[in-house]
């Protein structure tokens, strides 16, 4: 995990040229997913997450972590997010960006990381920025490797009429 700054410009366009979004996206996605974490509802950990993906389409659409009295309940921000965005209609994404206020930064928890696989490549860059607004990029493939996906499954209609 290299660690880069989101204050250096030309770090910034390097990694955004290398995952292909926008320095304007990647501006966004920094600024989006960091005031997230304000609206996060953490009461029992007080660990704030905040997200905030890039749809296909270019829209952006943020979540925070959700916790609950039955703590198992919680979900965390990057799946909100996502939760979202399909509820609005987008199935595809082109960035996930994921911020807290830890240093180095956080990154997706395994569960998220097969929640995001149903939806994005394996080329999909994840950002995550830690509290100082460092990051480090890298490739859906790289945090999930040899991943399960939607691919994988045969048609329902292929498969014996049991269970
Ligand atoms: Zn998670």
């Amino acid at each position: 995990m290299k660690l880069l700054s989101s204050s250096d410009p030309s770090q910034v366009s390097q990694a955004c040229a290398e995952y292909g979004i926008t320095s304007a996206q990647f501006d966004t996605l920094y600024t989006r997913s960091r005031a997230a974490k304000d609206r996060a509802y953490c009461p029992y950990s007080r660990f704030r997450v905040g997200s905030c993906i890039l749809t296909d389409n270019a829209q952006f659409i943020d979540g925070v972590n959700v916790e609950n009295a039955s703590y198992p309940v919680g979900t965390c921000a990057e799946r909100v997010a996502i939760g979202a965005a399909v509820s609005q209609g987008h199935k595809k994404f082109k960035a996930v960006a994921v911020a807290t206020d830890i240093s180095p930064p956080a990154s997706p928890c395994g569960m998220c990381r097969q929640f995001i696989r149903e939806f994005c490549h394996l080329e999909t860059p994840i950002l995550m920025f830690d509290k100082d607004g460092s990051f480090v990029i890298m490739k859906l493939g790289q945090l999930l490797p040899a991943s399960f996906g939607p691919e994988a499954l045969p048609s329902a209609a292929s498969l014996p009429a049991t269970g």
